[in-house]
């Protein structure tokens, strides 16, 4: 397996992990691909001709979640070598959809929740998905296979199975081999970044599919986690452990700013919560992370209400919520 870092124009995350399996052969299979970028094609290609392969051989593309950094480039390559493209069933609904409806769903909540039009709109036009649009609609028309709980894929010569994990996105899918000691597991967990929740229909409840994923991937046992970003995780359940507390305290927290200040809008929380971020206040934040903390704070409310800890009622023009 050769593990390949392609560049992505997301600081944050600097690159995103794209495997590579070789046959005998020479063909290839792949587990998710880059974001559709000449900066990151060329940086692709180049590494797979340094280690003696060729980007025209690639059979097929397994992509673990819709994201444009994991998916677009493999519209490329699709061109490229006519590999065949699966993606789990779920986030090819998002796809066919149009991946823009669903961002709006998130932006629409954004506005029913205290945010003004405007800002929210901005949000949208400058999403990467949005500017990607066009992309989107050309993967529509190439034939997908669509994943499902217990299939079984090979990648080079070894057999895996899919699972279905999701709460990052709804149709998100991980890769485990037939031994039950590995895991691809796209964006679930990565070492040192949280992978971002947020809600796009408010009759969904991402943040607990999130969580009941995080315990399944606990209870699998699995030895080494191969990640969308950074480096492999060789302690799944210590990880794991990390971003469960890691969310509950941020329940907690907003449970006690509600307690605190009594009837909030979602926007007035988002501003409140203590986001890990360098900026000093909610006006510096870019308008992709004024995204990832309004999406973030309404999937924790939306918990809570199915929890019946919070109510959600309408103040005005939008919805406020109050602790129980
Ligand atoms: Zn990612």
């Amino acid at each position: 397996m050769y593990k390949v870092p392609v560049w992505l124009p997301i600081k944050s995350l600097g690159a995103v992990n794209v495997y590579a399996f070789s046959s005998d052969d020479g063909s290839l299979d792949l587990v998710d691909s880059g974001i559709l970028s000449g900066r990151s094609i060329t940086s692709f290609v180049t590494v797979l001709k340094r280690g003696g392969l060729d980007p025209c051989k690639i059979r097929n593309i397994y992509i673990t979640h819709f994201h444009v950094d994991h998916s677009t480039m493999s519209l490329f390559l699709h061109r490229l070598s006519n590999a065949r493209l699966f993606i789990g069933a779920g986030d090819y609904r998002v796809i066919e959809k149009g991946v823009e409806s669903f961002v709006r769903g998130a932006v629409r909540l954004f506005i029913e929740h205290g945010m003004s039009r405007e800002e929210a709109e901005t949000i949208f036009k400058n999403h990467p998905a949005v500017r990607l649009a066009d992309t989107y609609r050309e993967l529509i028309d190439v034939e997908w296979n669509l994943l499902r709980e217990d299939d079984e894929i090979t990648l080079g010569k070894e057999k895996y199975r899919v699972i279905e994990l999701p709460g990052h996105t709804p149709g998100h899918i991980g890769l485990l081999s037939s031994d039950g000691s590995k895991l691809f597991s796209g964006d679930v967990v990565l070492e040192r970044i949280t992978p971002h929740v947020t809600i796009h229909d408010w009759r969904d409840n991402p943040l607990k599919d999130y969580l009941d994923t995080l315990y399944r991937i606990k209870n699998l046992g699995v030895k080494v986690i191969h990640p969308g970003h950074r480096e492999d995780i060789t302690d799944p359940v210590r990880r794991i452990n990390e971003l469960l507390e890691h969310h509950k305290t941020r329940l907690g927290e907003i449970l006690e700013v509600l307690r605190k200040e009594g009837r909030l809008t979602g926007y007035e929380i988002a501003k409140r919560i203590k986001w890990r971020v360098r900026y000093s206040g909610w006006n510096e934040y870019p308008y992709a992370e004024r995204f990832f903390a309004m999406g973030e704070a309404l999937a924790h409310l939306r918990y809570l209400e199915v929890e019946g800890l919070v109510t959600r009622k309408t103040c005005g023009a939008s919805y406020c919520f109050a602790s129980i």
